[in-house]
C-alpha cells in the first residue's frame, strides 16, 4: 500500500493536469493563420490541424519536453495528455512519455484517433495507442471527437480501451460543431471514460466517465461554458495544451463559475482537483512546497503569483532554486525554439 507524504501548511500533493496537449507546447509564435478563424471549427481547421499536420518526431519530442519543464515549474507533476500527429504517428507516444521521463513528470498518453485522413489514419492511431500500451506503456486509448470519426472507429476506440482496461479520452461536444456527440457514444462509454470539455450536453446526456473541465480555452475559443456544476459525473480540470499551471487554471475556473453563480466557493473547483488525483493518483505521492501557506481554496483563489519552492516527484527533488534537477532549463528552452523553427518552417510549407 502506497504511504502518501504528510503535508505542511505550505504543501499540497503534486498537481495533475487532467487534459493536456503537449504538442502545442511550440506553438507559441506559430505562423498567423491565412485568414481570421471566425468560429470554433475554422480554429481547429485553420490552426491546431495545420500544426498537428506539420509535427515531426523531433518537433513532438522538444514541445513534450518543453512543457514537462513547464509544468513542473508549477507544481504540476502528472500530466494526462492527448496527442495528434497525422504525418508522425508510429512511436509518438513514446517521445512524449521520454521526454516527461527525462525532465521527472509522470504523464498519461493517449493519441487522439480521428478519421480525418481517411480510415488508414484512424487505424495508424489505433495501432498507436495499442503498441504503447501493449508495450506497458501508461495511458488510454485517445479520440479526437466524434465529429471526426465513424461510428465503426469510435466502436474500435472503445473495443482497444476494454481489452486494455483503460478508458477512452475523447474531446465531446467542445462546439456547435460537435453537439450530436453523446447519441452516437453513449453505448460505448464507461467509468473510465474522460469526457472532454461537454460544454454543448445537455443536462441529462447520459454518458459514464469524468468530465474535464477547461474554463480558459473554452474561453479563448468562444465555444460558450460548459457549467460544469449541472453534471452528476465526477468533473475534473484541464488546461487543453495552454500550459500546465494548474493553480491558475484554479482561479480562472473559480472566476468563470462565479460570474455564473455568485453563490459559488473556490471549494468546488478545489473538488476538481481532487478529482483530477482520481484519474491519477500516482501525484499523491508527490509533494510541492509553495511560497504562500496556508493552503486554503479561499485564500488561494484571490492569492495570484504564489510559487512551488520545491517539487518532489515520488520521494526525488525534481526541482528547486528556481531549476529542475535533471535536466537543463536554458538548453530545453533553446533547443525548443530550434524545433519551434523548424516546425513554423513545416507550417508554411504545407
Ligand atoms: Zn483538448
Amino acid at each position: 500500500m502506497t504511504t502518501h507524504p504528510a503535508l505542511g501548511p505550505s504543501q499540497t500533493a503534486g498537481l495533475v493536469c487532467a487534459h493536456h496537449h503537449l504538442y502545442s507546447g511550440l506553438a507559441r509564435g506559430m505562423p498567423a493563420p491565412p485568414r481570421t478563424p471566425t468560429e470554433f471549427l475554422e480554429i481547429l481547421e485553420l490552426v491546431w490541424w495545420r500544426l498537428d499536420r506539420a509535427l515531426d518526431a523531433d518537433t513532438i519530442y522538444w514541445s513534450a519536453k518543453l512543457g514537462a519543464l513547464e509544468a513542473l515549474e508549477r507544481g504540476c507533476t502528472a500530466i494526462i495528455d492527448h496527442h495528434e500527429s497525422p504525418n508522425a504517428i508510429e512511436g509518438s507516444l513514446s517521445l512524449i512519455e521520454q521526454a516527461c521521463a527525462e525532465v521527472g513528470v509522470r504523464v498519461s498518453c493517449a493519441y487522439g484517433v480521428t478519421d480525418r485522413h481517411g480510415p488508414e489514419g484512424a487505424q495508424r492511431g489505433l495501432a498507436e495507442n495499442d503498441r504503447f500500451l501493449r508495450e506497458g506503456g501508461h495511458g488510454m486509448v485517445g479520440v479526437h471527437a466524434a465529429f471526426t470519426c465513424t461510428d465503426d472507429t469510435l466502436a474500435a476506440a472503445a473495443e482497444l480501451a476494454a481489452r486494455h482496461g483503460v478508458g477512452v479520452h475523447i474531446h465531446v461536444a467542445e462546439g456547435p460543431t460537435d453537439a450530436g456527440a453523446a447519441d452516437r457514444i453513449r453505448h460505448l462509454t464507461t467509468p473510465d471514460w474522460m469526457i472532454i470539455h461537454g460544454v454543448h450536453l445537455d443536462d441529462q446526456h447520459g454518458l459514464q466517465g469524468t468530465i474535464i473541465h477547461n474554463p480558459r480555452s473554452n474561453m479563448n475559443n468562444a465555444v460558450g461554458y460548459a457549467r460544469p456544476t449541472r453534471f452528476t459525473n465526477p468533473v475534473g480540470l484541464g488546461s487543453d495544451g495552454i500550459g500546465a499551471d494548474m493553480l491558475d487554471e484554479f482561479r480562472v475556473a473559480y472566476v468563470r463559475l462565479r460570474e455564473h453563480d455568485v453563490t459559488e466557493t473556490p471549494d468546488t473547483v478545489w473538488a476538481m482537483l481532487n478529482t483530477n488525483h482520481d484519474l491519477f493518483p500516482e501525484a499523491l505521492d508527490d509533494r510541492v512546497t509553495w511560497s504562500y501557506q496556508p493552503i486554503d481554496p479561499w485564500r488561494l483563489a484571490f492569492t495570484t503569483g504564489v510559487n512551488p519552492t520545491k517539487v518532489e516527484v515520488d520521494g526525488e527533488t525534481m526541482w528547486e532554486n528556481g531549476q529542475p534537477t535533471r535536466v537543463d532549463a536554458n538548453e530545453i528552452r533553446a533547443k525548443a525554439a530550434e524545433a519551434a523553427t523548424r516546425l513554423f518552417a513545416n507550417i508554411e510549407a504545407l
